[in-house]
């Protein structure tokens, strides 16, 4: 099946608002077997969308639009498709139900326009969304597939996850396609993990190896052509099983696995509560945590000691130690630790102090320098490091990399 995505915005055209819409459907069609061969990106323009709808026809069997389904004039996506198609629209009373709820939970008023949004092709399947206003629509009409998306991101996985996902996988497409698998590895360089994997990499044809450096983490991506999942599975577990055989210290996860989900399921596991007391960072390992959810289960809160007053104060760090050895020091990193632990009774905490830069560094203390504390009953241990990057990069690196400590 040949698929366009299609992309309607002014706001697009201008780069006010970045694609990530097709970034993300063309990733999930990939893992379903579906090509795209077209991208296409129009303006809240009927002549020209049902311009690009008529090229669509000719070259694709599926038509994917997202944007253009709100409530307001400039939103005409399914207008201008039901005039290329020649199909008139009807209001779905299900759906009308459906947004009257959806306001009425909200305490807001539904407006008269928003009516407009339950306008459904006649012969379309309403692709209901539970988060937002605008249902997804699905529409075959002779031999061609259109499904209209709406444009907000997080509405648009919402119903392509739940119901396209679906719609696809009832059509049994079995064309050989191209699946991966991505291994994501942290502590151990790029140049290093290739060193241990490139006679892997030489040999394999089927799946192939490659690696990809991102946010701290090496990503070791392995690809197969393939009819199905399960051919894939078999296909690439000698390889897995090598792989981690070789470096599997370092592997923290695989695809949508992220490092904080993969440290919260250890904890969990272990039972142990965590604290942070954080300084670079400014409570960026806070904020990786608690964006998975449920993690008030494993994690109970932390302390952003940005200046050497909260340091000494509230997390007791000997006021010695920062005149003497400085706020950026193994001594201080262990105290902050202990300090929270302390403070906010816990089982394990995580610190980190640095000079994330630009300014601030001195020949002793280059910019990057960053000491991460890990404190619990049984350890006491600090590593240093020197991130680069800019700030905020070295403070990404610096949080990514305390999150892996806690993973030992
Ligand atoms: P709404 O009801 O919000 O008007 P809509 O279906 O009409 O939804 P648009 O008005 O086209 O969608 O877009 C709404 C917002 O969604 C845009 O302001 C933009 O922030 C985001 N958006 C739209 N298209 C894309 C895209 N292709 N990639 C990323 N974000 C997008
Ligand atoms: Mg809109």
């Amino acid at each position: 099946m040949r698929c366009e995505i299609i992309t309607v915005g002014t706001e697009l055209l201008l780069g006010d608002t970045i694609d990530t819409n097709s970034a993300y459907i063309a990733q999930e069609l990939a893992k379903v077997g579906v090509d795209v061969f077209f991208q296409s990106k129009v303006g809240d323009n009927s002549t020209r969308l049902k311009e690009v709808i008529k090229i669509a026809q000719k070259r694709a069997d599926l038509l994917i639009f997202t944007g253009g389904l709100g409530p307001t004039e400039d939103d005409i996506t399914k207008q201008v498709l039901a005039e290329v198609l020649e199909v008139s629209l009807y209001e779905d009373e299900n759906d009308l139900r459906r947004l009257q709820k959806y306001f009425a939970e909200r305490n807001l008023v539904m407006s008269a326009n928003n009516r407009k949004q339950v306008l459904i092709p006649e012969g379309a399947k309403v692709l209901e969304n539970k988060i937002g206003t605008a249902s997804g629509v699905l529409l075959t009409k002779e031999e061609k597939n259109y499904i209209l998306l709406p444009g907000p991101p997080s509405e648009m996985k919402y119903i392509f996850s739940n119901h396209v996902i679906k719609w696809l996988e009832s059509l049994n497409l079995n064309n050989e396609h191209i699946m991966s698998e991505n291994l994501k590895f942290i502590g151990i360089s790029e140049s290093r993990l290739e060193n241990e994997l490139i006679d892997l990499m030489h040999n394999q044809t089927n799946p192939t190896l490659a690696l990809y450096v991102k946010k701290g983490e090496i990503h070791c991506r392995v690809t197969a052509k393939v009819q199905n999942k399960n051919e894939f599975l078999n296909l690439i577990a000698p390889i897995k099983n090598e792989i981690l055989k070789r470096v599997g210290e370092y592997y923290y996860g695989s695809d949508e696995l992220k490092l904080e989900e993969a440290v919260g399921k250890l904890l969990l596991e272990r039972n142990l509560k965590l604290v942070t007391a954080e300084s670079c960072t400014g409570g960026l390992i806070a904020q990786n945590i608690t964006q998975v959810p449920g993690s008030s289960e494993y994690f109970l809160g932390g302390v952003v000691s940005y200046s050497n007053t909260i340091k000494e104060n509230i997390l007791k760090v000997d006021a010695e130690i920062l005149n003497t050895v400085g706020a950026v020091s193994e001594q201080t990193a262990i105290a902050m630790a202990k300090g929270a632990l302390d403070l906010l009774g816990a089982d394990i905490a995580v610190s980190t102090t640095g000079i994330a830069g630009p300014g601030g560094a001195t020949a002793e203390k280059p910019i990057g320098l960053t000491y991460i504390g890990l404190v619990s009953k049984e350890i006491e241990l600090c590593e240093k490091k020197i991130f680069f990057g800019d700030r905020q990069e070295i403070r990404a690196n610096a949080a990514t990399y305390a999150l892996n400590l806690l993973r030992k």
